[in-house]
């Protein structure tokens, strides 16, 4: 199955990347629904939440250190993270991935 995502972190499809790390990238989503709005997304392919194992515990947690990085990294004062879950959801992409939404928070 053909995932966005993995041919992001493959470098297959472009992207307006933001961070780089071992285990994670983070790039600008193409439809902003915030003044600042990227995605970081962990490179091994997971399809989401639902999909998650616990030896996955680890690197959800690592996840979060990571937004947290990008969040520094891009002088954001405060922002949300939020991850959809299934279609009911609002899930669109099935690789597992946190919105990072920065900006003032009337506008988050
Ligand atoms: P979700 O609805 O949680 O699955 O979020 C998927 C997000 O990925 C949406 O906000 C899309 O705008 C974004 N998106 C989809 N394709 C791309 C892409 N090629 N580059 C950047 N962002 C994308
Ligand atoms: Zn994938």
């Amino acid at each position: 199955m053909e995932c966005i995502f993995c041919n992001i972190v493959e470098k297959k499809v472009k992207a307006d990347m933001v961070l780089e790390r071992e285990k994670f990238i983070a790039f600008r989503d193409i439809h902003p629904k915030a003044p600042v709005h990227l995605l970081a997304v962990p490179r091994k392919h997971i399809d989401s939440v639902d999909h998650l194992q616990g030896e996955d515990a680890g690197l959800m947690g690592e996840l979060l250190l990571f937004a947290k990085e990008v969040a520094r990294e891009q002088n954001l004062e405060g922002y949300k993270l939020q991850i959809n879950v299934g279609r009911k959801g609002g899930q669109v992409i099935d690789h597992i991935h946190l919105h990072i939404l920065g900006g003032n928070a009337e506008e988050i």
